[in-house]
C-alpha cells in the first residue's frame, strides 16, 4: 500500500506561486523522470488572486506521458475560527482546494504564530486552543467542499511546533473527533515531507478512520518533486 502511494506527489508548486521556481512543464518532466502516476499540480492563493484562469490554462496545455495523471488544487490558509478560506471569488477551476493552517484560526481572523505563543504564555489554554484549531479546519473542509471536487488538508498540524505546541498536546479524544470528522467530509490527507507531519499517531487513527492518505513532497523545486524520506519511513511504519 505504502508503495502505491508514494508513486504519487499531491502537492507541487510552480512559479505561479511568488516562492517558488520551478514551471508547470518542469515539474511535470521531473514527476515524468521518476515514473510517478499522479501530479496534483497546486498554487498558494488568496482571496486577491487574478492569475487562476492562466494556471489551469498552463496545466491543461501540458502534455503528460501515459499513466501519469496530472491534476490541479489551490492551497489557501484557514482564515479564522469559523473556517473561512482565502479563496477568490467564482468558479475556481481547480479540482481541488487544499486548507492549510499557515497561520493561527483566531476567532477575529489569522493569529500569527507569535501572536499565538503569547496567548499561551499568558495564560491560554492550549487544549481550548487545539480545540478552535480542529473546529476551524472542520468547518474549513465544509467550505472547500462547496468550491472543488476534492479537498485535501494539507501538512495538517505543521502550525503545532511553530507556537510551541505539538501534536503530543492533542488528546485522544482530540485526534478521534479530527479523524472521524475528516472521514466522513470524504477529504484526502496529505503525508507531507516538507513539514513532516502528521506524526505517525494521528496518521495510524487517520488510516483507521478509512481517511485516504495521499503522499506529498510541498515542492516548490522540480529536483524535489516525487521524492520521498520522511514520508516514505513513516508510511513504512503506519501501514506495515
Ligand atoms: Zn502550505
Ligand atoms: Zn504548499
Amino acid at each position: 500500500m505504502s508503495a502505491d502511494l508514494l508513486t504519487g506527489d499531491h502537492h507541487v508548486h510552480s512559479t505561479f506561486s511568488d516562492d517558488a521556481h520551478s514551471t508547470p512543464a518542469g515539474n511535470l518532466a521531473a514527476a515524468a523522470a521518476l515514473g510517478l502516476t499522479e501530479l496534483r499540480m497546486v498554487e498558494h492563493v488568496r482571496a486577491t488572486t487574478t492569475w487562476l484562469p492562466g494556471f489551469v490554462r498552463a496545466v491543461r496545455e501540458l502534455d503528460p506521458p501515459e499513466g501519469l495523471r496530472v491534476s490541479t488544487g489551490v492551497e489557501t490558509k484557514i482564515l479564522d475560527e469559523r473556517g473561512t478560506l482565502g479563496l477568490p471569488a467564482g468558479d475556481l477551476g481547480v479540482d481541488a482546494v487544499l486548507v492549510a493552517d499557515h497561520q493561527f484560526p483566531g476567532p477575529d481572523g489569522p493569529w500569527t504564530p507569535h501572536r499565538t505563543a503569547r496567548h499561551l504564555a499568558e495564560g491560554g489554554d492550549p487544549h481550548r486552543l487545539l480545540d478552535r484549531l480542529l473546529d476551524a479546519l472542520d468547518r474549513a473542509v465544509v467550505h472547500a467542499a462547496g468550491r472543488a471536487a476534492h479537498v485535501q488538508v494539507a501538512h495538517c498540524f505543521s502550525i503545532l511546533p511553530k507556537v510551541g505546541l505539538s501534536e503530543a498536546d492533542l488528546d485522544d479524544a482530540q485526534l478521534d473527533r479530527w479523524a472521524s470528522s475528516l472521514a466522513r467530509s470524504g477529504a484526502v490527507l496529505e503525508v507531507n515531507e516538507k513539514w513532516r507531519c502528521p506524526a505517525p499517531r494521528a496518521l495510524r487513527i487517520a488510516d483507521a478512520a478509512g481517511i485516504a492518505l495521499v503522499a506529498a513532497t510541498d515542492s516548490h523545486i522540480a529536483t524535489d518533486v516525487g521524492r520521498y524520506a520522511w514520508v516514505r519511513r513513516t508510511l513504512t511504519e503506519v501501514l506495515a
